[in-house]
């Protein structure tokens, strides 16, 4: 079901419980601020979430409130996993779905990278 993304950060949603250690992922990437891993029902060969280790709801909650450095740190991290996993050539897409209208599942901000296929129109019309 989709959130609404102007509600207050729960704890008890999925990735934060994958930020504790208390359910596991398939890690390919760690640093101060990020954490991202394979999702688990993917959508393309290669469909990587990344998230930043603080707790924010969106993209909307992140974008406000994050510190220069866990902005920083998200955006360094996601272009580095890319150009690591050999995306740059055949191309990449990033989605960060925030809120009702965009279907968002997971309240902590997550940010798709989609690759390895041609990905299709950008949005279904
Ligand atoms: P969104 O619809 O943008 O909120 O995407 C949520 C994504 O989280 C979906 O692509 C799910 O497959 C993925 N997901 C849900 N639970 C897990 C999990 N335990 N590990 C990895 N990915 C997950």
């Amino acid at each position: 079901m989709a959130i609404d993304a102007t509600q207050p950060y729960d704890d008890s949603n999925i990735f934060a419980r994958i930020l504790r250690g208390e359910l596991p992922c398939r890690k390919v990437f760690e640093d101060e601020h990020v954490l991202a891993f394979e999702d688990i029902n993917p959508l393309a060969p290669t469909h990587v979430l990344v998230i930043p280790k603080g707790a924010y709801v969106s993209w909307d909650d992140f974008s406000a409130r994050a510190s220069g450095a866990e902005v920083v740190a998200l955006v360094r991290a996601t272009g580095q996993i890319a150009r690591e996993a050999g995306l740059v050539e055949d191309g990449y897409r990033l989605l960060a779905n925030t809120g009702l209208n965009a279907g968002q599942e997971v309240p902590h901000l997550h940010v798709h990278i989609f690759a390895g296929r041609p990905l299709g129109p950008m949005l279904a019309r």
